[in-house]
């Protein structure tokens, strides 16, 4: 076995505004270096912060980003703290809180829209989330719009004890890890894991050899086999090649590890639509100005 190495290291950007109620850090997305990311599209970082009220909604409504459409891969949203009420045209939706995820597959289209909860929106409080985008393989991009609902007591948790200490824990949201499979189905293999180590601790989470590596530090701060140390709000890339992935927490940590088996196909994209090429671009467009992609029912 051989370790991956550093690829780079890379801090939040400033938060910028997703429609009026999504406050977040954008990691990376498909418009830069597209084929390093790969299956992955997007990080949509909502680092944790303290929302007043006057924060998440206007007077009575609650803010968040209204109706909008989405063709050729899946949004998943993770919540952390706070709530995401969800309505799509395919009949899906509800409210994602504490622990809980959304997983959504856009496939040939829906439309949807993304609040804060009616109860969080008016009693405020922390907010922290993460919105990635996994793309599709061409063969699934017109697959049938669906959407996974996965409570954050159906996602399976594989606690790392040393004698009676925590060493720490990883939910498994998708892929798989010591034995535990994760509950999203996923359309090419990739592992989407929520991570703690405890203060002075190292977990061993190796990846395959040729998938993409990810590690979002969220809270704490880390070294990755041994290099540079990356702390909250950073993106550490790893190498491809190489399978060990060592991870030594220097403070108690939480990070999101994504890994995925790269998709080499061309991407070309366009806002809420990621296709392979510009003609299925412009057909997205034809089709959702049709009608084609469905309505949100009140
Ligand atoms: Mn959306």
């Amino acid at each position: 076995m051989t370790a991956k190495s550093i690829i780079r290291i890379d801090s939040a950007p400033p938060r910028h505004w997703v429609g009026d109620g999504f406050h977040v850090h954008s990691m990376f997305s498909y418009n830069q270096d597209a084929h390093l990311y790969s299956p992955f599209l997007m990080l949509d970082y909502g680092a944790p912060y303290l929302c007043e009220p006057r924060d998440v909604a206007n007077g009575a409504t609650p803010r968040g980003v209204g109706s909008h459409p989405h063709r050729g891969f899946e949004t998943v949203t993770i919540a952390y703290s706070g709530e995401v009420a969800h309505r799509d045209s395919s009949g899906g939706g509800g409210i994602i809180g504490v622990g809980d995820v959304q997983w959504m597959t856009a496939g040939s289209g829906l439309v949807h829209d993304e609040f804060h909860s009616p109860a969080f929106s008016q009693a405020g409080g922390e907010m922290h989330m993460v919105q990635l985008w996994v793309n599709l393989p061409a063969k699934d991009k017109m697959t049938k719009p669906g959407y996974q609902a996965i409570t954050q007591a159906s996602i399976p948790q594989a606690t790392l004890d040393m004698a009676s200490t925590r060493v720490g824990s990883v939910r498994v949201i998708a892929g798989e890890y010591a034995g535990y499979t994760g509950a999203a189905s996923t359309f090419t293999p990739m592992n989407v894991w929520d991570v703690r180590i405890a203060a002075g601790q190292t977990v061993s989470l190796p990846q395959p050899e040729g998938w993409t590596t990810l590690v979002l530090v969220q809270s704490g701060s880390v070294t990755v086999n041994g290099g540079k140390s990356a702390g909250a709000a950073q993106l550490v890339m790893l190498s491809r090649s190489g399978t060990d992935v060592e991870i030594t927490a220097s403070a108690d940590t939480q990070l999101l590890l994504l890994a995925g088996e790269p998709i080499n196909e061309p991407v070309v994209g366009y806002g809420p639509f990621v296709m392979n090429t510009e003609q299925e671009i412009r057909q997205a467009f034809v089709d959702f100005n049709a009608g084609k992609f469905g309505h949100i029912n009140e």
